[in-house]
């Protein structure tokens, strides 16, 4: 098959990490007998240093012209990049978030998986580990509290501020539904997070995700309480596969996830739409300060990709050829700076890259 990939490098590590992305993705059209074009599209500092603004509306363009959006990660250094003497608006971080706004991205998707050869950097006790954890975390990313009415004001000389949580029914459907479809991929299990026992948006969240699971009888659906999941996140992250929840409650549960995984260097994530289309990118920013250096790690990124071909282009085989790909590499041995310990070989980004494409059956 042939798709249509833009590619966003970035800024920092992002063309670093980005070009070993591609890389694993040619090993993959090589072996599976598919053909990628491949667009760049310019954002954040790239494109201000071009342009002078960090997203343009050809960028936009070219992205919704595309099957999926690859993108490594923008951003410098805010105290010495000559970015961050701009006005907010025209900051890289302002370009990120339009786009997200452009291709209506209201599903962010963050899978926190450990790898056992890389347990000792997970901080929870051994024996909370156990077989260790594979789990994907579904946040709604375009509504709640985030995204509602909001406003600060003085009554009778004392401040107040008031923030807006609301959803609609159709917004939690659309989430659900994404998370649903997820799990059919995976151990079939939904874990839905809210605050049921006090909020009436959590009310309805939870009316919407039944009905939505009465389309779904394969996969089994429990609620748990934020408060609850927070901390069986730490206590027994084995239990879960796909936790579906709200925008604030999953901003929060997905960096604790994350956590508990240990390496930033190696957490992917998406962001989709209501059709297949998504962006994917590393969870971790530019890193301005190992830039250019062939020290990155690029596993992260590699693995977005792995979950670009997975949901935006159903290629599953290739995406799980991609994910063994990884896991071959680790149980060989090799490890970037980040992720290095006595006993294992440490390699640069180019090399891992190299490796990890070679793995590709
Ligand atoms: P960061 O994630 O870039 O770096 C934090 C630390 O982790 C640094 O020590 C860095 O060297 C290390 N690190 C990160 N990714 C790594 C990798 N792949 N391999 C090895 N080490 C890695 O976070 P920060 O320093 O707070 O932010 C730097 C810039 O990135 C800022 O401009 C910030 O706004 C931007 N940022 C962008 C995104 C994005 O593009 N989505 C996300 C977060 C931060």
């Amino acid at each position: 098959m042939n798709y249509t990939i833009s590619l966003i490098p970035g800024d920092g590590i992002g063309p670093e990490i980005v070009a070993e992305a591609k890389k694993v993705l040619d090993k993959v059209c090589a072996v599976y007998g598919h053909s990628f074009t491949y667009k760049e599209v310019l954002l954040g500092g790239a494109s201000i240093d071009v342009h002078g603004v960090p997203l343009t509306e050809e960028a936009i363009a070219t992205a919704k012209s595309s099957d999926a959006v690859l993108m490594g990660s923008i951003g410098g250094d805010a105290k010495t990049s000559p970015w961050y003497r701009l006005e907010p608006s025209k900051r890289p971080e302002a370009g990120l978030l339009a786009i997200r706004k452009a291709l209506n991205l209201f599903a962010n998707l963050r899978p926190a998986y450990l790898y056992q050869e890389l347990r000792a950097a997970c901080p929870l006790r051994d024996e909370i580990i156990g077989d260790g954890f594979d789990m994907i975390i579904v946040r709604e990313l375009t509504g709640g509290l985030y995204f509602g009415e909001r406003k600060t004001v003085e009554e009778n000389g004392v401040r107040k501020a008031i923030d807006t949580l609301s959803y609609d029914e159709k917004e939690i459907r659309r989430i659900a539904v994404k998370a649903f479809e997820i799990a059919r991929k995976r151990k079939k299990k939904v874990c839905s997070v809210d605050k049921a026992n006090v909020l009436d948006s959590s009310r309805l969240w939870r009316k919407v995700v039944e009905e939505v699971a009465l389309g779904y009888p394969d996969v089994t659906l429990e609620h748990m309480l934020v408060d609850n999941c927070a901390m069986q996140l730490v206590r027994n992250p084995g239990q879960f596969d796909v936790i579906l929840t709200e925008n604030m409650f999953g901003d929060i549960l997905s960096d604790e996830a994350s956590m508990v995984t240990g390496s930033i260097g190696m957490l992917s994530s998406a962001s989709l739409n209501e059709t297949k289309f998504g962006l994917y990118e590393p969870s971790h920013g530019s890193a301005p300060d190992i830039a250019g250096q062939n020290k990155a790690n690029p596993i992260a990124t590699i693995l977005s990709a792995a979950m670009m071909l997975r949901f935006s282009l159903d290629l599953d085989r290739e995406a799980d050829a991609v994910e063994a790909a990884v896991q071959k590499v680790l149980t060989d041995g090799y490890r970037t700076g980040d992720i290095f310990s006595e006993g294992t070989v440490l390699v640069g980004t180019r090399e891992m890259g190299d490796l990890i494409a070679e793995a590709v059956k």
